[in-house]
């Protein structure tokens, strides 16, 4: 008898790799628009804004000039001196500053962080994520053969890692410790000086010195204030030689759909995943990466309204959301996703899923669930919204709070 799996038995690397938690969610959501029923659309992770004029006229004059041929692997010369010039200019403190050929320019911040996974984790290595975390994080660990460590941070400290918290974690095995500020899903947003503690654990703790940080910094301009915006290696640049910073244009510059993103990384580590990109993918799209390029030369200030008008939808949000205390929320900072604690309100054996599901058929009102993000008590709301369906989205779930979802 042959030993050999059955034909439709798939690769073992996929076992344990979950899909979205959030179909069944969109499936009821697309049901109930064809019904012609109001639902209030909560869910969206991306900017309600158009992508930079500029953006597109660079767009349809690339192919109007035919720049449609295969770019090198790492993106066009361009964009990735750009992509330095940006990068240097958030890391000032960065010995030696970044070239060109420290980038790479990748489909999205997702494929960036995949690379990096790809490139730096051998099987078995721990890859530690703080909670809540960005869903994809733990998936793409796994993925690449290594073992999600999920270091859990409280509400009471702004969802923010504590270095004591990252000491206890170390082991021989740690890997990758994953930086998300400003955060999806929190909003929450490390200063520089908390940004520098967790940075001194890796250089001074025993068991810090094989660990890299993946510094994903993709909300970086749409920040509220307090504390203002810090890359992680400009209060920690004495990790330079083990910090990949993913970033890209499609939160900063509303471009999601151009699948444009990049790495920024030491040297042997950016050969290592440009020969990952090479001989997977290859080059992204020439003709967003020309857009790109118009997009970076705007002058600084150019996302300001956009930013103002996030500013205004959190405020609206936070003001609704306070009229029930029963509800945990801790103000965002950045992003533009309000995390709101609906615990309390969960029936016997039920969790943010199956809130969230209740909710939507029972006040037409999307949400995404906290479970994914490794927060089961959680609800995430996007304030990427007009500020109409916002309100009206905000007031139904606070009734419905208010009516009849209370535990009894
Ligand atoms: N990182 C975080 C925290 C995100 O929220 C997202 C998108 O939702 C990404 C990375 C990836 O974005 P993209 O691949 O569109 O650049």
């Amino acid at each position: 008898m042959s030993q050999n799996p059955p034909a439709e038995r798939l690769a073992k690397r996929l076992e344990g790799v979950s899909e979205s938690a959030t179909l069944k969610l969109n499936a009821t959501v697309q049901a109930m628009k064809a019904q012609g029923l109001p639902v209030v659309n909560l869910t969206a992770g991306e900017p309600d804004f158009a992508v930079p004029a500029e953006g597109k006229r660079a767009a349809i004059a690339a192919i109007e000039a035919d720049k449609s041929k295969y770019t090198p692997a790492s993106g066009i010369a361009e964009l990735r001196e750009r992509i330095a010039a940006r990068t240097n200019g958030q890391q000032p403190a960065v010995s030696p500053p970044w070239k060109a050929s420290d980038v790479i320019v990748t489909n999205g911040g997702k494929q960036a962080i995949f690379n990096a996974l790809m490139a730096l984790v051998d099987p078995g290595d721990e890859v530690l994520i703080p909670a809540p975390y960005w869903l994809s994080y733990p998936e793409m660990a796994k993925l690449c053969g290594g073992v999600p460590r999920i270091l859990p941070t409280r509400f009471e400290d702004g969802f923010k890692l504590k270095p004591t918290d990252l000491e206890a974690a170390l082991t021989e095995r740690s890997r990758i410790l994953f930086v998300n500020s400003p955060s999806n899903p929190t909003g929450a947003m490390y200063s520089q000086a908390e940004l520098k503690a967790l940075g001194d654990v890796l250089l001074k703790h025993p068991r810090g010195g094989r660990v890299w940080v993946i510094s994903d910094e993709i909300y970086d301009l749409i920040t509220f204030g307090e504390p203002p915006f810090c890359s992680f290696l400009q209060a920690a640049p004495a990790l330079r030689s083990r910090t990949v910073t993913v970033n890209g244009m499609s939160k900063s510059a509303a471009m999601t759909g151009w699948r444009v993103g990049w790495s920024v990384a030491p040297a042997n580590v950016t050969a290592a995943m440009s020969t990952l990109q090479g001989q997977s993918t290859s080059g992204i799209n020439s003709v967003a990466q020309w857009a790109s390029v118009a997009a970076l030369d705007l002058p600084p200030g150019s996302f300001t309204q956009q930013v103002d008008s996030y500013r205004r939808r959190r405020d609206l949000v936070l003001e609704i959301l306070a009229r029930d205390p029963t509800i945990k929320v801790v103000a965002p900072q950045g992003a533009f996703y309000i995390f709101a604690g609906v615990e309390a309100h969960f029936h016997d054996g039920e969790d943010s899923i199956a809130f969230a599901q209740r909710l939507l058929e029972q006040a037409q009102v999307a949400v995404v669930p906290g479970t994914p993000f490794g927060a089961p008590g959680f609800l995430r709301l996007s304030f990427a919204t007009e500020e109409g369906a916002l309100r009206e989205g905000c007031r139904r779930l606070v009734e419905y709070l208010a009516t009849g979802a209370r535990r009894e």
